[in-house]
């Protein structure tokens, strides 16, 4: 009698294990699926860009959570970075991105607002939005309230096109400029902890393809500096905007040439490299 009243207590307990983790299954099987899109086109599965929400979104800011490394990772990477678009340029980049099947980072500001939907144009191919100005004038540099003012113009746009606000920026003038001492001193290094403080990272380079310096500048020049860097991760920096068409007329070079050094090519995510140069204000 008391064995029968153990073997049906068992039992019992049993099926009400089984009965939850079929439950459990289920909801997580549930909550996977609204995030993981199947495309029939190239019968491949694809996470959902988050356009969904913020919390599906590997890249968005989590306030006190910045992400990056300030160490490089033993693989050789090129971070390709593009300041300032989306512009007149940005088609003719994604076209080459996609040729080569490769990703990467074009941190946008608000100065061309006709080509606002390349934003989602370049989230969508795969390459990583970060933010970088919406006005792209050094007097944002005048308070922390004024230059975040700015920052969060360009946050609502690209939020509106992707549906989150990433959390990786490019300082106007990177992080070392010193236009900003003519503004308020000591700005850059109260900006560059208040950054982290709320969740973004900040990324300067350690390559220049140096098209900032001028329009159109010759396109042996610009892969000669674009190229020049030999550590495992590169953060290059280029420019989107108009007068920078050489940029684009360099690019399969500056590309063919890191791959012949063995490097592939990412856009920036959480756990990459975010070079910092020395803040100098
Ligand atoms: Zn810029």
């Amino acid at each position: 009698m008391r064995i029968k009243n153990i073997v049906q207590t068992s039992i019992g307990f049993a099926a009400v294990l089984v009965f939850c983790s079929l439950f459990a299954v289920g909801a997580r099987a549930a909550s996977l699926s609204s995030y993981i899109a199947y495309t029939q086109a190239t019968g491949s599965f694809s996470v959902l860009g988050s356009s969904e929400s913020d919390e599906a979104s590997p890249d968005a800011l989590i306030p006190g959570k910045a992400p990056g490394r300030d160490t490089q990772s033993d693989k050789k990477i090129v971070y390709l970075t593009f300041d300032d678009g989306p512009s007149e340029n940005t088609d003719a980049i994604l076209s080459i991105l996609k040729q080569n099947h490769i990703h990467a980072t074009f941190f946008v500001s608000g100065m061309y607002p006709q080509y606002r939907h390349l934003i989602k144009k370049a989230y969508d191919e795969g390459n990583t939005i970060g933010l970088h100005t919406e006005t792209h004038k050094y007097d944002i540099y005048r308070s922390e309230d004024t230059y975040f003012n700015d920052l969060n113009q360009i946050a609502q746009i690209v939020k509106s096109e992707i549906g989150f606000v990433p959390a990786y920026v490019r300082f106007p003038g990177g992080s070392s400029n010193t236009v900003s001492r003519n503004y308020a001193q000591g700005i850059m290094g109260r900006l560059a902890a208040e950054l982290n403080k709320r969740g973004y990272q900040y990324y300067d380079w350690n390559a220049d393809s140096t098209d900032a310096a001028h329009s159109e500048d010759a396109v042996d020049d610009l892969v000669k500096h674009a190229t020049a860097c030999n550590d495992n991760n590169v953060v290059l920096l280029c420019h989107d905007a108009p007068g920078k068409g050489t940029t684009v007329q360099a690019l399969q070079r500056i590309i063919d040439n890191y791959r012949s050094r063995g490097y592939t090519f990412r856009g920036i995510s959480r756990n990459s490299y975010a070079p910092h140069q020395p803040i100098a204000n």
